[in-house]
Order: structure tokens, then sequence, then C-alpha cells
């Protein structure tokens, strides 16, 4: 079945059209200054749920995803200061070190969530050469100049600048940038390589002078490195459509001299207290925290599937509360099917199948998708829906297959021992405490004291 996904450049759903049946997919990856928060892993669980998408429907996948170590700046627009050097002040670190810690707790947030690993990940500050090949093209090309603060874009020169984002002539023409640079061509041209002032710490040597890397012209080069000159899909938050995926379509077109990449998608953000959750308007919960009050990781993962990704979704504790309640429910539900024996019609399965692809495959329904899951495992006891929730699992990335009984429960024998030897601590009689702790463990238990004489009973 052929995936078909929403261009926001074409404004309309589109077909995969991959080369040999491999979908060359890249996005947009996390700047790695500050912890990422559940908006930023619903941005990620986007990115996997296309990727899944992608497999579950069967195609093969070639998958790249930056991680910016350098040259974002505090506004995506290059204005203010580079993301990494106020972290790396603020932290009394090296940029090395914020980027190395904020990537490893990213990363591990990421694996909790189930989140593929793309077949490639990549530092922008490991591929300075390929920026700086990637840079020299443009110029070469006629799309780029130098001016005394770096090597610019210029956009008058891209007939199709401003077309994803839905920008006019006038916008073009007068930009939406705060600061003028007084060099700049045209207000809405943007930086490839900045020369860099005394002291910023990340800079390396270039044929113009020694600085750092654009943020735009990251992304270009770390796709044209790993997934070349085709790329069937490219995706981002949705903040990305008008300045850094339009300034992607421009790089790559003066870099390539044809189009690169066939569709770009964009995800809606995660809302919280009426507006986007974000770092600077504050009011953010990272997975730990979510994990703190009690809830796992898979319970976000279905509050997510239940939003279309083309949706704002709105963060609350009870939307969270209810995905708990739903995913106890569906583990309650899968396990009935598992114990049961094969009884299901073959023309059944096949039909919930179809309806769970197509919704998959028209535009990532993951909602739609999520119903035909509950369809299934509403019919009667049979392990053939265990083996297809288990197949719809390959998208919906639930780790249906780590689903178990309980672990058995206490016997009351021991939990009888347990009590005794709590009155026998509380009387302060430490022998008769250990003699029944003693009796306990022959039996296979072992106690963990708590404070105030609770504890814990666990199977050795
Ligand atoms: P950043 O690390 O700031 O570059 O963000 C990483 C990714 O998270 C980007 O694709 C952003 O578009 C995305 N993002 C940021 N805030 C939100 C949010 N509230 N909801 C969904 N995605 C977000
Ligand atoms: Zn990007």
């Amino acid at each position: 079945m052929q995936l078909k996904i929403y261009n926001s450049l074409t404004r309309q759903k589109q077909a995969i059209n991959p080369i040999n049946n491999t979908v060359n997919y890249y996005f947009c990856g996390p700047t790695v200054y500050w912890f990422q928060h559940i908006g930023n892993m619903r941005a990620f669980f986007v990115m996997d749920s296309v990727r899944r998408a992608v497999k579950y429907l069967g195609y093969n996948i070639n998958h790249a995803m930056n991680i910016t170590d350098v040259g974002h700046m505090t506004s995506d627009a290059d204005e203010g200061e580079d993301k990494m050097e106020v972290a790396s002040k603020r932290e009394h670190k090296t940029p090395e070190e914020i980027a190395a810690y904020y990537w490893d707790i990213c990363h591990k947030d990421m694996q909790a969530l189930n989140i593929e690993e793309p077949e490639h990940i990549c530092p922008a500050t490991s591929v300075i050469p390929e920026i700086i090949a990637f840079v020299q093209k443009i110029l070469d090309n006629g799309y780029g100049y130098i001016t005394p603060n770096g090597v610019y874009f210029d956009t008058s020169k891209f007939a199709n600048y401003g077309k994803l984002g839905g920008m006019n002539q006038n916008e073009k023409k007068f930009g939406a940038r705060i600061e003028v640079d007084d060099f700049k061509h045209n207000p809405a041209d943007f930086v490839l390589w900045v020369l860099a002032k005394d002291n910023h710490i990340q800079r390396w040597d270039s044929p113009w002078g020694v600085g750092y890397p654009g943020w735009h012209i990251e992304c270009s080069a770390i796709g044209n490195k790993f997934l070349g000159e085709h790329i069937d899909l490219h995706g981002g938050g949705v903040e990305h459509r008008t300045v850094h995926h339009e300034n992607e379509i421009a790089q790559n077109y003066a870099r390539c001299l044809h189009d690169v990449v066939d569709i770009w998608f964009h995800l809606e953000h995660l809302m919280f207290n009426g507006g986007k959750m974000s770092k600077s308007t504050g009011g953010i919960y990272t997975l730990s925290n979510i994990i703190e009050k009690g809830y796992s990781p898979m319970d976000l993962r279905l509050f997510y599937l239940s939003a279309h990704y083309s949706k704002p979704q709105n963060f609350t504790f009870e939307a969270l509360d209810n995905a708990k309640e739903s995913y106890l429910n569906l583990k309650k539900l899968l396990l009935k099917h598992k114990s049961a024996t094969p009884s299901t019609d073959k023309q059944i399965i096949e039909n919930l199948k179809t309806k769970f692809s197509e919704y998959v495959a028209d535009d990532i329904n993951s909602p739609l998708a999520l119903s035909v899951m509950w369809e299934a495992l509403k019919s009667p006891a049979s392990h053939d829906i265990y083996d297809l929730v288990l197949d719809f699992d390959r998208f919906l990335g639930l780790k249906l297959s780590e689903v178990e009984e309980e672990k058995q429960a206490i016997p009351q024998e021991i939990i009888d021992i347990a009590q005794e030897r709590k009155l026998a601590r509380i009387n302060k009689d430490y022998a008769k405490s250990d003699e029944l702790r003693d009796k306990i463990s022959s039996l296979g238990y072992t106690i963990l004291d708590k404070p105030k004489n609770e504890y814990e009973i666990v199977k050795k």
C-alpha cells in the first residue's frame, strides 16, 4: 500500500515515490543546549511514527537526523547568541560537554519512548568539512556572497524563495528580521558561515576565515552526506516551515541545481496552558518529571498516538490519566487474547489489517489506526487477535510483545510471617525478628526493611 503524506509545499496529500523502494528520510533533530521537554518529544514521536509507517507499509528506510551542537541562534532567524555558547557560560562547561550531557538525556528519553534509532544520527560539529564544501558549492553556483560578517545566501537569486512558508513579495523584500545587517543584500538573506567574534568558543578554519556554520546549512549538508540528492520525506516542527525549511530548500537547490526534497511535512505543537509548550515561555515537563508523577513512557506514547500529528495536541494530566487507564485496559485485553486458542475467521483478520494499513497510509492517521486496534481487542478471545495486534504494534510502538501476566502474588504464608516479624520489631524483640527473617529467606523470599518498621517482600 502506498504511503500518502500531506506535503506542506504543494498543500495536498501526496504519495511517496521512492527509488528502489527505499525511502530517504530526514527529520530535524534536537538542539542540545538544554533538556528536551515532552513537547520536543512529541516531535520525535512523530518522526518515529512516520518511520514506522514507512516500514509497516513494506518500504525500506534510510533515515538521517542531525544533532545541532553549534550555530543555532537564540532566534531561528540568525539573531541573538549561539544557544550552545549561552549554555556553556550558564553552566561553566565547554560546548562539547553541554552537547554530550543533554544529548545523552535526550537519547535515553527517546529510547524509553520506544523511538527507533535512525540509521544516521549526526552532530553538526562532526561534518564541518562537508558543510564548508557545501557552502563553497553554493558560492561557485552564484547563490551566495561574502561580507565582513560571513558568507550569506542571496535569496533574490532563488525565485521560489518563500513558497513553503507562503511568504509574499513584500515579506521577501522587507523580511521579518529584527536587526538589519547592513552588509546583507536582501533582508531575507541568511547566513551560511559566520565569522567568529573573538569571544566565540566554537570555531573552525575555513576559506572565508575562522568561524562556524549557520544552523540551516547543517541540515542540508547532513542530508546530502547520508541521503544524497534525492530525499523522499523531510519533516520537523511547524515553526520550521517559514524560516529553517525555506532556507534548506534554497540551499539544496543552489548546491544541486534541482529540487532535492519530494515531500515536506510538519507537525503541530504540544500545547500547555493555552500556548505552545516551550522552554522560553515556561510550564514544561520532561519525561523524567512525568515518570516521577507515576506515569510510564508508554502511557505518554499512547497519549501522543491519540492525536493526529497535523493538529495541535493539548497536554493535561487528566488526558494523561486517561491514557494510563487505557494502557492498563489494553494490556488486560491483550492478555485475554494471548492465552486463547486461534479461532478468528481469516477474512475478519484480513479486513482489520487492511483497515489499519489504510489509516496508517493515509497521512499517518494514528487516532483511527488506534480505533482499529480497539475494535480488534474487543472481539471474542482468540490468539489470532493477539498476533494481529502485535503486528499493529510495529506501527504503534507500544511494546506490546513485552506485556506479560503480572508477577505471582506473594503467598499468604509469607505475608503472615512478615507481619509477625513486624510486631517483633515493634516490641524490640530482635532475636525473634532475625529468626523470622531467616524463615522467610528459607522459603525463597527476601524482606527489605523500610523506615517506621515498614517493609517490602521480594522473591529471591
Ligand atoms: P529544538 O531542540 O528546540 O530545536 O527542538 C526540537 C524539536 O522539537 C523541533 O522539531 C521543534 O519543532 C520541536 N518542538 C519544540 N517545541 C515543541 C512543542 N511544544 N510541541 C511539539 N514539538 C515541539
Ligand atoms: Zn533542520
